[in-house]
């Protein structure tokens, strides 16, 4: 039974492996490794009972050895990241096929992204502008690799992506025609609706974007052009692209995690996404540093430990106490009842899982009670 008191003095780690579930030092991300690998492996058979291939989206846990359980357990065929450096983690990390589903316009982020074929990575980004298509195209040739490009339709979010069959062909033919880059199809993630509680409201609201990336899709085939990739898709809607007869990718990401906010949408039949669909794998593990006041315990992760953008994190398993209330280093926890003491462990589930990783360096694997894995946040940080 390894304690932290055996490990040097200095070390920077918040569990060792083989160590008791009890001594992780807080705050720490914690992933229940069980219910992480039933999430994985379900997403990985819907995706294929439904013929769509799944490309996990990285930037929600920015780790290698996430993405890579994802490839063996959930079949996986690649990444999704948002950022040119998430892409060179993954790249190195061994995943062998990488899609930064975004726009890359900055010519030192071009240079980055022509040079990661060279890892040993399928390479692909997206593109919403011809000009861009030239750029792409110079920076490839000049080192000699291929970047493959989807063009993205704005199906919704209104973020990046053209709106219109016509910009879509017009940018589709251009990269075909440019050297050093391949046309791979469309990138066509509708974004404003996965949080929507509602399941008729997403529904409604992937319907028109099915109908926008079909008539895309038609027009090319009609131009004799194909499209490999059509990708799109996440925890709030993955069902509706996978039904669609229209896309081939999926790119959820939070499925694997799950978080409060998440959590909260309902499915089919009106059940919230996280009674049933899908289980809590991810944790802050805090504990309670002062209960000075009798109603109310103040436990060791604040800001500094998670992003409460989407709201605050919820108890795990409790009901009888509630986390109202946060500062950089300090959660305030109600405990009108006074139950709780002095240094007892309280499961968090975050409010929004990408960012609350994000300010991590490490993910706790725990099985059994035990540590059973310390992973790296591989690519924390990697913003730019
Ligand atoms: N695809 C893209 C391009 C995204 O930006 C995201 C998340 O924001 C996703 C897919 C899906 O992620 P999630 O399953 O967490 O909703
Ligand atoms: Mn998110």
């Amino acid at each position: 039974n390894v304690k932290i008191e055996d490990l040097e003095v200095g070390y920077d780690i918040p569990a060792a492996i083989g160590m008791d579930e009890a001594d992780i030092q807080t705050p720490a991300l914690v992933l229940d490794l069980d219910a992480l690998e039933r999430n994985i492996k379900k997403m990985g058979d819907y995706a294929k009972a439904h013929g769509m291939r799944h490309r996990v989206h990285g930037k929600m846990h920015k780790s290698v050895d996430v993405a890579q359980l994802q490839v063996v357990l959930g079949g996986a065929c690649g990444v999704c990241c948002q950022k040119v450096s998430e892409a060179e983690v993954f790249a190195r990390g061994g995943i062998k096929d990488v899609l930064v589903s975004n726009q890359v316009r900055d010519p030192a982020k071009i240079d980055r992204l022509a040079r990661l074929p060279k890892l040993g990575a399928r390479t692909i980004c997206c593109v919403d502008d011809l000009a861009n298509v030239a750029d792409l195209s110079a920076a490839a040739v000049r080192h000699g690799t291929e970047i493959e490009c989807l063009v993205e339709i704005d199906c919704g979010a209104g973020r990046c992506g053209v709106t219109t069959t016509p910009e879509v062909v017009e940018i589709a033919k251009a990269i075909e025609a440019a050297d050093g880059l391949k046309f791979a199809g469309i990138q066509a993630y509708q974004g404003a609706m996965q949080h929507m509680d509602s399941y008729d409201d997403r529904k409604a609201k992937i319907d028109i974007a099915v109908a926008q990336v079909k008539d895309a899709v038609d027009t090319l085939k009609a131009d004799g052009i194909a499209c490999d990739i059509v990708g799109g898709g996440g925890t709030g809607s993955y069902y509706f692209e996978s039904n669609s007869g229209v896309y081939n990718e999926l790119q959820c990401g939070s499925y694997a995690f799950m978080d409060a906010d998440y959590g909260r949408i309902l499915d089919e039949n009106g059940q919230r996404i996280d009674q049933g669909e899908w289980e809590n794998a991810l944790f802050i593990l805090t504990s309670v540093m002062s209960h000075a006041k009798a109603d109310k315990a103040i436990v060791d992760a604040g800001l500094k430990a998670q992003s409460v953008d989407s709201g605050l994190p919820v108890i795990f398993g409790r009901t009888d106490v509630e986390y109202v209330k946060c500062s950089d280093e300090h959660g305030v926890v109600a405990d009108p009842d006074g139950v709780l003491k002095v240094n007892d462990k309280l499961k968090l589930v975050p409010g929004h899982c990408d960012p609350t990783c994000n300010v991590h360096d490490w993910y706790v694997g725990v099985r059994n009670g035990k540590v059973e894995t310390l992973w790296p946040v591989s690519a924390r940080g990697k913003a730019y």
